[in-house]
C-alpha cells in the first residue's frame, strides 16, 4: 500500500503518499497505544460526501481521551483534513483512515514526553466482505478467542491494540474456511465480529448485544437503529447467546467497512433460509439510500467534501 501516488495528511501537511513515514522507534509501534477511525465517503448526486463525519471525529477524540492521549488538533481541523484528503486524491467514493499515535521521542511504557501525531489517508475500497457476501450472506465462525473484557483495553476506544484480538479471530476464521469471526464476551455472550457489530432477527424483532458485551459503539449500528425506527421495526439491546443466533430467522453484520452484510451461516449451521433475509434486505437497501444521498431526511449526515 505504501507504493502509491497521492497525498496523505500528516500532522497538518499534505505529504506525498510514499513519503508518509514514521520512525521505527515510534512508541505506538512498540506498545500499541493509539486510536483510529474508519470512515467512508460516497458518491452522491450532490457530489462526494463523507458519511457521519462529525460522529466519527467525535469517536476518534473520545478514543484518544480514553487512552489519555491529547490530539494536538481541533475537531474542526480533523474534519477539514478528511475532506481535503478526499479532494486532494480526487476520490469519488472511498474509505478514510484517520489515525492518532504516540511519537518516537522516547521509549519505555510511559508515553509521557512523546509527541502525539495524527494522519488521514483515503483510498478506494469496495465491499469489505465481498460483493457476493452482500447479496448471498457470509459464513461466520464463533471464535475460540474471547472479546476484550470491558476493563482490559477499553472497548469503547477504537484502540489500535484491540485489533490484535480482531486479527487473531479473523485469521482463525479465514484459515478454517469462513468469511469472518464472531467473538463472544468473557461471560460467553455474543459480542461482535472482528470489525463489525452484529444484529439478529427473530419473529420480526431485531436484537443486538448491549455494549456491556464489549462491542464497539458502531456508528453503522446507530444508523441501523434509525432505519429500524423508520421501518417501524423494534430493536432490542440485550445479552444474546450463540444458540440464539443459530435459531435466528436472519442475521447481519454492520460496520463502516462492512456496511450491512448479511450472515447466512454460523458454525456451519444455516440461519433461517440460509441466504439474505427479507428484513436484512430492507435495512441494507435503506442504508444504501441514506449513504448515497437518496434519502433527504438524512442529508445532514452527509458532509460534502
Ligand atoms: N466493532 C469493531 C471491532 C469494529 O472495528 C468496527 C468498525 N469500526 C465496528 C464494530 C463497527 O463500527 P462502525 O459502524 O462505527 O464502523
Amino acid at each position: 500500500m505504501a507504493d502509491r501516488d497521492g497525498k496523505i495528511w500528516m500532522d497538518g501537511q499534505m505529504v506525498d503518499w510514499r513519503d508518509a513515514k514514521i520512525h521505527v522507534l515510534t512508541h505506538t509501534l512498540h506498545y500499541g497505544c493509539g486510536a483510529f477511525e474508519g470512515v467512508r465517503a460516497y458518491h452522491t448526486a450532490n457530489g462526494t460526501a463523507i458519511f457521519r463525519l462529525e460522529e466519527h471525529t467525535d469517536r476518534l477524540f473520545n478514543s484518544a481521551k480514553i487512552l489519555r492521549m491529547k490530539i494536538p488538533f481541533t475537531k474542526e481541523e480533523v474534519n477539514e483534513a478528511q475532506k481535503a484528503v478526499v479532494r486532494e486524491n480526487k476520490l469519488e467514493s472511498c474509505y478514510l483512515r484517520p489515525l492518532t499515535w504516540i511519537g518516537s521521542q522516547k521509549l519505555g511504557v510511559s508515553p509521557k514526553g512523546n509527541q502525539i501525531h495524527l494522519m488521514v489517508a483515503a483510498w478506494a475500497w469496495g465491499a469489505y466482505l465481498g460483493e457476493e457476501g452482500m447479496k448471498r450472506g457470509i459464513r461466520v465462525k464463533t471464535s475460540s478467542y474471547t472479546r476484550h473484557h470491558v476493563n482490559i483495553t477499553m472497548t469503547q476506544a477504537k484502540a489500535v491494540s484491540n485489533y490484535t484480538n480482531s486479527i487473531l479471530a479473523n485469521m482463525e476464521a479465514l484459515d478454517d474456511g469462513y468469511d469472518e469471526a464472531l467473538l463472544l464476551d468473557s461471560s460467553g455472550f455474543v459480542s461482535e465480529g472482528a470489525g463489525e457489530n452484529i444484529f439478529v432477527i427473530k419473529n420480526g424483532v431485531i436484537y443486538t448485544p448491549d455494549l456491556s458485551a464489549g462491542a464497539l459503539n458502531g456508528i453503522t449500528r446507530n444508523t441501523v437503529f434509525h432505519i429500524a425506527k423508520d421501518l417501524g421495526l423494534e430493536i432490542v439491546q440485550k445479552r444474546i447467546t450463540r444458540d440464539e443466533v443459530y435459531i435466528a430467522d436472519e442475521a447481519f453484520f454492520t460496520g463502516t467497512a462492512a456496511e450491512v452484510t448479511p450472515i447466512r451461516e454460523l458454525d456451519r449451521i444455516e440461519l433461517g433460509s440460509g441466504s439474505r433475509g427479507p428484513i436484512t434486505e430492507k435495512i441494507q437497501s435503506a442504508f444504501f439510500d441514506i449513504v448515497n444521498g437518496r434519502n433527504s431526511n438524512y442529508a445532514h449526515w452527509l458532509a460534502k467534501v
